[in-house]
């Protein structure tokens, strides 16, 4: 059984869990959108032949779906103890320096020069996210003196967080551009950059990516809202990333951060993924916990683009469980009258431009005369995206002749995408109307007897040249 199709999409990640035909099928099915790949974990082995499962899937099932490379960025980790791990005891003193030996209960290797050269007495280091602390109390050349001020256990590899400094560091590794090489060779859709802290990190990653890719600029550091608006503009798209955003901030800032941050994406119709924990429960369990069925209801409310599932679906017990019953939240919220006038209560003020003064007209026209539809011609995707910018209560479907831009547009909230056969380039308006109600119906946007409104560019077949607006009704069957 097809799920119905949600406004607000979903992204599962791929893993352990959900790495056969099946699973990944199933997922699908279930209403997934977006596939991560989360180069943090496995090999470029795993990654490809996952790869290929999602690309036959996609052809069975009949609809684009997306694939994001979430590249590791320059996560910060201890390194090995002698016994695997140690017992940090709270108000002791604790060594973390640059010499390779074994760590034991007094100190251990911090691979990451450029943490020791501009931290600063007073700082707080945040270990395995966040669950213990140290404060520095001396800085060497080659070494941190600390002092626990919350202890616990403390094992190889363990993440750390500086919530406190602007590390000199790039957004891209070795390993990220050596990722990135082979994520953008095996044809993603989408390139997520972990720990994003300034505006250059993107530009940086645009200069390799070269427009083959959306770039998502993962939003985890409390740096990257110091920097929001001009991240924002650098990206093609924002995760609210809130796992190492909640490590990094203390969790009362999350949920406001969250909003801000759909906010300000919203206003520059830029799309925005909300991340982690959704369902974590259901990492072991068959069903959520009902605050997290809340977490995922206030992400749509707030008008978010897509929810993410990390682990659920990735590592977890039930992964397509998981996405059916995220995907039955999207539904049961999306179907209610509260949400429909706060979406429309929302809603932004065109720019001045002609594409948005288009894609603002089209959601009234769509409005007043209840029509189930918006089929935008649509090249790279931009008037696409305006008119999910208005939030219209009718279907957006994108119709374009790229598969690589119908694929990217699943990301998007509301718009469905359909590719134009190449030899059905439309020339004329009649054969402009005509395509759009042939998609309408093949895509199920609209039924016989349903009224659509069409936009497009006039002359046709120009990039960027949205300026039509055309009202059609489907024949009656
Ligand atoms: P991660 O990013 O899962 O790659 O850490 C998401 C987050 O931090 O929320
Ligand atoms: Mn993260």
């Amino acid at each position: 059984m097809v799920v119905a199709q949600c406004r607000t999409k979903i992204v599962a990640t791929l893993g352990p869990s959900s790495s056969t035909h099946e699973v990944i099928r199933g997922l699908a099915l279930a209403g997934a959108d977006v596939f991560r790949f989360n180069f943090s974990h496995g090999t470029h082995d795993d990654h490809a032949a996952r790869y290929r499962i999602v690309r036959e899937v996609e052809q069975e099932i009949g609809r684009p779906l997306g694939v994001l490379a979430d590249m590791q960025g320059p996560k910060l980790r201890v390194g090995r103890f002698a016994d695997g791990k140690v017992l940090l005891e709270t108000g002791r003193p604790f060594r973390l320096d640059l010499s390779e030996a074994p760590g034991d209960a007094s100190r251990v290797n911090l691979p990451h020069r450029e943490i020791i050269s501009v931290a600063k007495e007073g700082s707080v280091l945040l270990l395995d996210d966040g669950k213990l602390k140290l404060i520095i109390r001396k800085v060497g050349d080659d070494f941190l003196e600390t002092e626990v001020l919350v202890g616990g256990p403390l094992s190889n590899h363990k993440g750390v967080n500086v919530p406190d400094l602007v590390l000199p560091i790039p957004a891209l590794t070795t390993k990220d551009r050596d990722d990135l090489a082979f994520a953008l060779e095996m044809g993603a859709d989408f390139i997520a950059l972990s720990f994003v802290q300034r505006p250059e990190d993107v530009l940086e990653a645009r200069s390799l990516v070269q427009g083959r890719a959306w770039l998502v600029s993962k939003l985890e550091k409390p740096q990257a809202l110091d920097n929001l608006a001009a991240i924002l503009d650098a990206s093609d798209a924002v995760m609210v990333a809130r796992g190492d955003l909640g490590v990094e901030l203390p969790p009362e800032v999350v949920p406001l951060a969250q909003k801000r941050i759909i906010r300000e994406a919203r206003l520059l119709g830029k799309p925005v993924i909300v991340a982690t924990q959704m369902l974590e429960s259901m990492i072991s369990a068959p069903t959520p916990t009902r605050a997290e069925a809340s977490d995922v209801a206030t992400a749509v409310f707030d008008g978010a683009d897509a929810v993410m599932l990390s682990a659920e679906s990735a590592a977890g017990q039930y992964p397509c469980e998981a996405v059916t019953i995220m995907n039955r939240i999207l539904e049961q919220v999306e179907s209610d009258e509260g949400w429909r006038m706060i979406m429309q209560a929302s809603r932004l003020a065109p720019e001045h431009y002609i594409a948005d003064a288009i894609a603002h007209a089209a959601q009234q026209v769509a409005t007043t005369l209840a029509a189930s539809a918006i089929v935008a011609y649509t090249h790279a995707g931009p008037t696409a995206l305006r008119i999910a910018r208005e939030r219209p209560i009718a279907r957006v479907l994108g119709l374009t002749p790229t598969i690589a831009t119908a694929r990217r547009l699943v990301l998007v909230w509301g718009v469905q995408s359909f590719v134009t056969p190449a030899d059905k380039q439309v020339r004329d308006t009649e054969a402009m109307v005509s395509t759009a109600l042939e998609a309408a119906l093949k895509s199920h946007v609209a039924a016989p007897g349903d009224t659509i409104v069409i936009t497009a560019g006039v002359p046709f077949g120009i990039s960027g040249s949205t300026n039509t607006i055309r009202v059609a009704k489907i024949p009656e069957a």
